[in-house]
């Protein structure tokens, strides 16, 4: 797979010193993608068909929600419930058994199979074009930071003062070094990569104990430092931005 080059918004994001340029990336995309997906229900191009056919998840049916923009969304949500409903009529009229398959009744496994109608159901449910967007552009990225980090001397600075990265972020970084680079030029990113994660893991970890220990009396005078906000980076840090600051959606006035 060819991948591309993506550096001006990465740059910009290691400028803010957050705990994980790649989420605030994220967050950047997915409200980039919102704005997309409400604008294009209003046409038909190609965005309208993979939107009625594929859906959103959850977050993004929520994102979309908050908007406001209770027509657009109403017009896509239409769309694509009449072709849910198509699939849920074949699926229904098709029936399920119910039983497990041979193989799994061998293995032991608890869980249906996968031509019953839940697993049907659930396998149609599954999907958000939203996603499928953000986690393209997050995997550019991924693989521009591997990539600037041999060839350009000002970002490789940045990346070794900041903040590391989530753990989902870190997997995707490390997975995309590990397709891309070569030679000595892998053991030596993931070097650099590894150190980075570890120091700020056990930061974050010691503003979240301090943050515990503040509620001890004997404390009570003693100074915040950076603790005050401890337990929401360390959520982020663990599971991708989800809570507090960090996980807030760009200011809209619609
Ligand atoms: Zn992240
Ligand atoms: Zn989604």
């Amino acid at each position: 797979m060819k991948y591309t080059l993506d550096t001006i918004p990465v740059l910009d994001a290691y400028k803010t010193g957050c705990e994980c340029p790649l989420c605030k990336l994220r967050i950047l995309c997915e409200d980039q993608y919102v704005d997309t997906m409400l604008a294009s229900a209003y046409m038909e191009p190609e965005w309208r068909i993979k939107s009625n056919e594929t859906g959103f998840c959850t977050r993004h049916f929520e994102l979309m929600f908050d908007r406001r923009n209770r027509l657009g969304l109403a017009l896509m949500t239409h769309t694509h419930m009449q072709e849910v409903i198509a699939s849920l009529e074949k699926i229904l009229e098709g029936g399920s058994t119910g039983k497990k398959s041979l193989l799994s009744s061998l293995r032991g496994s608890g869980k249906a199979d996968e031509n019953s109608m839940p697993a049907k159901i659930r396998a149609r449910m599954d999907g958000c074009v939203i996603c499928e967007q953000v986690d393209k552009a997050l995997t550019r990225y991924a693989y521009t930071i591997a990539q600037l980090y041999f060839t350009n001397s000002e970002f490789k600075a940045q990346l070794e003062q900041s903040k590391g990265f989530c753990l989902p972020h870190l997997a995707l970084v490390l997975d995309m070094a590990e397709k891309t680079l070569s030679g000595a030029q892998l053991p030596a990113f993931q070097k650099a990569v590894a150190a980075l994660e570890i120091e700020n893991l056990k930061r974050v970890e010691g503003e979240l104990e301090w943050f515990t220990l503040k509620f001890d009396y004997r404390n009570d005078g003693k100074p915040w430092g950076n603790s005050k906000d401890a337990p929401e980076r360390a959520i982020n840090k663990l599971m991708g931005a989800c809570v507090g600051e960090e996980a807030q959606m760009p200011a809209h006035n619609d």
